[in-house]
């Protein structure tokens, strides 16, 4: 076996990719990935007794990002990446020697390689999240210390008990985390409205923006102001719209393309620029790798990266590229995986709650039966139309809430109106889970009861490491019944699953007939 990794949901043969990973990884990326979180554990050993600086946590936080699924396939970058942290533990005097993560991966107990899979995997979300926070001046001292105690405890003997509780204490902090995310995009862009989002491209020159940095969308938005250049989202950047301070820009134009797992197909021969932000990058097939930027810790060889020079980034090689191409000479109808041209986004917490008593008054009157959260990552593999179907067939008196790029499967799709509200709400990106958290603990309170109790189902489907830090935060809240798939993950043994199933009724999706008659009955 020349690596391992079974972190995401497309995992080799459902158990692990220990050849090529089928993302794409290399099996040397993989071993420096690992090697990278070894030094990590060395970092927090080291910062749990002399104490953390504000470059402990950039480094904890960009590693941690690194190594999530898509984000980085360039060994020098994971290379630098692994020399910072060494020269800061050897700078301040501390010792370098962290975890064979091969220990972890090959443990015998499978329990424990389980639960400490879990809190890992967790941990890497959970830094995309700070890492986004931290682009707009947000930072939260109890989250970047919560990365060392859980990186440390990686490393350390712990018990199943003690590791389940360390996953709780884990989907506790995610849900603070995701709280200053969402503080910092609505401080700095406001807060969302509901806004109709064109799948069509205009003519003239233009740009993709893919990922999930705000940040980055605003400095590029700044910087195509008069240059004649438009600019489109892709993927989970498609939300960016309903904010004020984004949607302001007459260059935000529209959404190019569906999901991130049709990239390949979609950019190819497309004439625009196309910016990553953050994940899911592809390998970039060479018919049009001459037109793909990185920026932030995305990266993969031979691409143009942007980096950051005294805090701002210089976005005009993407700006250049984008006139040479030229763009369209007409517009470019486009759709969505329905046939759909118009998408809709913008129902986040602040536009749900402010029509709160609107939402209550259809429940009491029984216009609204009953709520589902259908919503997490796309992917690749097949089974996922299970999302589609599941919407298509809920009854007409319920209400879809979604976010995250699970969307992309319905949400070209008109399921018309209730009482004055569109059947799919799009709350956002999957740190958007912060506002159907909001929702349902509002609903709850009007309604004098638990949130287990309200007729609310969330319907997930997940990929990579930004949905296992959202699972530990609903289930260290307590909400039961969720249903999970396409698959479950392959580091979950089979008596963490128990536990799952037991105390949280944690259920694998079968067929959308079946779990719709089995939540309505
Ligand atoms: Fe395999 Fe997923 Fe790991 Fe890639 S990230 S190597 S597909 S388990």
């Amino acid at each position: 076996m020349s690596m391992f990794c079974f972190q995401c949901e497309q995992t080799a043969g459902g158990k692990g990719c220990t050849v090529n990973g089928v993302c794409g990884k290399k099996e040397n990326t993989a071993n420096l990935q690992d090697k990278l979180t070894g030094k990590l554990i060395a970092l927090s050993r080291f910062v749990s007794k002399k104490g953390a600086t504000e470059e402990s946590d950039a480094l904890v936080i960009d590693c941690l990002f690194t190594t999530i699924t898509n984000v980085s396939f360039d060994d020098r970058r994971i290379e630098a990446l692994e020399k910072s942290v060494d020269s800061y533990i050897t700078s301040k005097g501390g010792s370098t020697e962290g975890l064979d993560m091969n220990s972890l991966w090959h443990s015998g107990d499978e329990d424990v390689r389980s639960l400490k899979s879990l809190l890992l995997f967790g941990l890497r979300g959970m830094a995309a999240y700070a890492h986004h926070a931290a682009a707009i001046g947000k930072k939260s001292r109890e989250v970047n210390d919560f990365f060392y105690k859980g990186l440390a405890a990686i490393g350390a003997d712990h018990t199943v008990p003690e590791l389940l509780e360390l996953n709780m204490e884990a989907g506790g902090v995610n849900l603070k985390c995701m709280e200053l995310l969402d503080a910092a995009n609505t401080g700095a862009y406001r807060v969302p409205v509901p806004t109709n989002v064109t799948t069509n491209v205009a003519p003239g020159p233009f740009i993709v923006v893919t990922g999930h940095d705000l940040h980055d969308l605003a400095e590029l938005l700044d910087q195509v102001k008069g240059t004649g250049v438009s600019v489109y989202t892709h993927g989970e950047m498609l939300p960016c719209h309903a904010y004020p301070e984004l949607k302001k820009y007459p260059e935000l134009k529209g959404n190019f393309g569906t999901a991130w797992q049709n990239q390949q197909k979609e950019f190819d021969g497309v004439p625009g620029a196309f910016l990553f932000t953050t994940n899911c990058l592809m390998p970039v097939r060479p018919s049009y790798a001459d037109r793909v930027f990185t920026t932030s810790v995305v990266a993969y060889p031979e691409l143009v990266h942007i980096p950051p020079v005294n805090g701002k980034k210089d976005f005009s090689p993407v700006i250049g590229k984008a006139k040479e191409l030229g763009g369209y000479a007409e517009e470019r109808k486009m759709t969505g995986i329905n046939g759909g041209s118009v998408l809709t986004t913008g129902y986040g917490h602040g536009t749900v709650l402010s029509v709160a008593d609107k939402v209550i008054d259809a429940v009491k009157k029984g216009a609204i039966k009953h709520f589902f959260l259908v919503g997490g990552c796309d992917g690749a593999k097949p089974g996922r139309n299970y999302y589609t179907e599941f919407v298509q067939k809920s009854p007409k008196d319920t209400v879809i809430l979604t976010l995250a790029c699970g969307k992309y499967r319905f949400n070209d799709l008109d399921l018309g109106t209730i009482g004055g509200l569109p059947r799919i709400m799009d709350m956002g990106q999957c740190n958007d889970a912060y506002s159907a958290i909001r929702v349902a603990l509002a609903l709850a309170d009007a309604f004098k009861c638990g949130v287990n109790e309200l007729p609310l189902t969330l319907v997930l489907s997940w990929y990579e490491q930004k949905a296992v830090c959202i699972l530990l935060t609903l289930l260290s809240l307590g909400i039961k019944n969720i249903y999970l798939g396409p698959t479950l993950p392959a580091f979950v043994s089979s008596n963490v699953l128990k536990v799952l199933v037991d105390k949280w009724n944690v259920t694998p999706i079968s067929t959308a007939e079946a779990d719709l008659k089995n939540i309505l009955g």
